[in-house]
């Protein structure tokens, strides 16, 4: 992309209304703008990242055996009604009324929708296991939307469901979420710590919460700060071995992680206290187990191999997609702006021309712009006719990982420059290495 042919509204000034540093360098950045209290327009910038992010939850979801859909955002009440939900909602959930007076209501959540779904196809323990998921807007009204898309009232989500003939199928169920989740959240430069949750209105007993730390977050979390440096890496994970998922969900949670509340004050004292902390996180996900809450008052039911007619077990596993992004910019900024990790980063790298017009480095941008391209990597060629500090400060505001810089002195000796946002560091490279360079970089993530 060109950048003068892009749409990318920076702001210079520090907009009053933002708190927090992802809300202020999400609206300078011009990722998103607001259009009510809560709610946003994802701009092209935004919108990049927004993708990139869901790519990466698709890919983990299907790579753990799970199948996407997609369910509307407009639901009727009575599916509601039928679980007992319609009433207990409360204010956060959005009423409607379509012109025939019926009720209709803006999903916050699609456990009765998937149970619906369920119960008109599949009668069968020989379709089980099955886990259905999709990434769609939810509306919650909350009381105080705040701090941009961390708590929005639209926002996006991946909520997945698992259906099984079982208890112990539906539990690993749950683990394969839980390592999937993992997997997902590190590939977007992630630390998500899973903590023992409580259950709130999903309803049922087994539940983790994925934090992310991070000062502004809005839960209080009580950790052995060991946990924070497990990783998944780079391991192979079967997600249809028991055992194998068990160990892992084993490892990330033995080791004592909750929030404020699930929080036990006898169990914490026995952290050594020099890995005992206290600090603030966002929640970025959680995993539920509920057992038959749902497919028994809905009549979700599958015939088992011995013929017997059961509710089927279920769980179902959130993402927060929109809230991500200002999770990942709160743990990854600094000064001058957003450090994205290359997983997610809206442009693999920048090309500042530090003097448009003069013919050899227009010259080695286009070139350069063009290999970029023919690794399968997209560039944002700033090929404004601005100053050099300017360029520079829109950069490093948007935060693309690398940036190559070209300019006449450079070309003169065949170099460029090529510079990590997060380090500052620098060096001078023929364009054809600095490329080799970005190929490397890429091809690792
Ligand atoms: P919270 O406690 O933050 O209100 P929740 O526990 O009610 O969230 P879940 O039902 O667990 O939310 O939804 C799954 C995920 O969706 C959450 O982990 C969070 O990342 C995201 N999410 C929930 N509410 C919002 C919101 N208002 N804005 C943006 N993301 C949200
Ligand atoms: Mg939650």
């Amino acid at each position: 992309m060109r950048l003068s042919r892009y749409f990318l509204p920076v702001l210079k000034e520090n907009p009053a209304e933002a708190q927090i540093v992802s809300h202020r360098y999400m609206l300078r950045a011009g990722m998103i703008k607001q259009q009510a209290a809560g709610i946003y327009s994802w701009l092209p910038l935004g919108y990049r990242v927004l993708k990139r992010i869901e790519q990466i939850v698709h890919e983990e979801q299907v790579r753990a055996g799970h199948i996407p859909l997609l369910m509307p955002t407009l639901q009727p009440a009575d599916l509601w009604r039928e679980s007992g939900r319609y009433d207990d909602y409360g204010q956060e959930m959005l009423r409607i009324k379509d012109r025939h007076e019926r009720d209709m209501l803006y999903g916050p959540t699609n456990e009765e929708m998937i149970t619906d779904i369920f119960r008109s196809h599949v009668g069968s323990y020989k379709d089980l296991p099955m886990t259905l998921y999709h990434i769609q807007w939810k509306f919650r009204d909350e009381v105080r939307p705040r701090f941009g898309v961390m708590r929005g009232r639209e926002f996006l989500m991946k909520d997945g469901y698992n259906f099984d003939v079982d208890r112990e199928s539906a539990l690993h169920a749950y683990n394969r979420h839980m390592v999937s989740y993992l997997r997902t959240y590190e590939r977007m430069g992630l630390t998500a710590i899973p903590m023992r949750a409580a259950s709130g209105p999903i309803g049922g007993d087994n539940t983790h919460e994925f934090l992310v730390l991070a000062s502004t977050g809005e839960s209080e979390v009580f950790f052995d700060d060991r946990v924070t440096s497990l990783k998944l890496g780079t391991r192979e994970i079967d997600y249809d071995n028991w055992d194998q998922v068990a160990k892992v969900c084993e490892e990330f949670t033995t080791l004592y992680a909750r929030t404020d509340e699930t929080h036990d004050e006898a169990a914490f004292a026995e952290v050594p206290q020099e890995h005992r902390k206290v600090a603030r996180g966002i929640e970025v996900g959680q995993i539920f187990y509920f057992g038959t809450k749902y497919s028994e008052s809905m009549g979700a039911t599958v015939v088992t191999k011995d013929g017997t007619k059961v509710p089927v077990e279920m769980g179902s596993h959130g993402i927060g997609v929109s809230r991500l992004l200002g999770a990942i910019i709160e743990a990854s900024h600094d000064d001058k702006g957003i450090i994205w990790p290359e997983g997610v980063t809206p442009f693999h790298v920048g090309i500042v021309n530090l003097k448009q017009g003069d013919a050899e480095a227009d010259a080695a941008c286009e070139a350069l712009y063009k290999s970029v391209a023919a690794l399968g990597l997209e560039a944002l060629y700033d090929d404004r006719d601005e100053r050099a500090g300017g360029k520079f400060a829109t950069m490093d505001l948007i935060g693309l990982p690398w940036r190559i810089t070209v300019g006449p002195r450079g070309l003169k000796n065949g170099v460029v420059e090529l510079t990590s946002r997060r380090t500052g560091e620098s060096v001078e490279l023929p364009p054809q290495e600095a490329i080799e360079r970005i190929a490397g970089i890429y091809a690792g993530i």
